[in-house]
């Protein structure tokens, strides 16, 4: 039996992805939408491939993944974690069969305008459909 995709090695090379260390451009990851005060982080991190996601997951003490930061909950903010964002996992495979492969980034929006055209739709989703199919889905 094939090892389930969270025990198999990633794909592609495992480096350091492209980060965010600006305070500047750090900013605007500081809060979601419950806009929770205080948030900080050192660093943000754009991870485009699994081995970039991994490169996180290993270098990182913590690691705070992030989608669109629509969490009404302040669970998207960040407190020191490093924020790893998700939003250039946004690759969006054919549609065969009635199956599709998103990335965790792909938004709940875009995923449904691929699937239109099949007759296709994602049933679960939140009444935001800018959420990330990582979390919102
Ligand atoms: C206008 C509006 C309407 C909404 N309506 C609804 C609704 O009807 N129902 C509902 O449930 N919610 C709703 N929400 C809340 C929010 O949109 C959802 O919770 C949504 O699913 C969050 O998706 P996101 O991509 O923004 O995740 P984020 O807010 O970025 O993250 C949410 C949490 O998931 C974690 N996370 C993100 N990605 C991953 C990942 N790939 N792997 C592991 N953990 C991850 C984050 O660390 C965080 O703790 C609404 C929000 C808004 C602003």
């Amino acid at each position: 039996m094939p090892a389930p995709p969270c025990l198999r090695a990633p794909r592609g090379d495992v480096r350091a992805p492209p980060r965010l260390t600006d305070p500047g451009a750090i900013a605007p990851f500081l809060q979601d939408a419950a806009r929770t005060p205080g948030g900080h982080a050192a660093a943000v991190f754009l991870p485009r491939t699994e081995g970039e996601v991994a490169w996180v997951l290993r270098e990182g003490t913590a690691v705070l993944p992030v989608g669109a930061q629509s969490s009404l909950t302040g669970g998207a903010t960040p407190f020191g974690e490093w924020v790893m964002s998700l939003a250039r996992l946004d690759a969006i495979g054919p549609v065969q069969d009635g199956a599709v492969r998103a990335g965790a980034g792909v938004a709940l929006s875009s995923l449904q305008d691929a699937l239109r055209p099949h007759g296709l739709f994602y049933p679960p989703v939140p009444t935001f459909q800018g959420a990330l199919v990582g979390t919102g889905g």
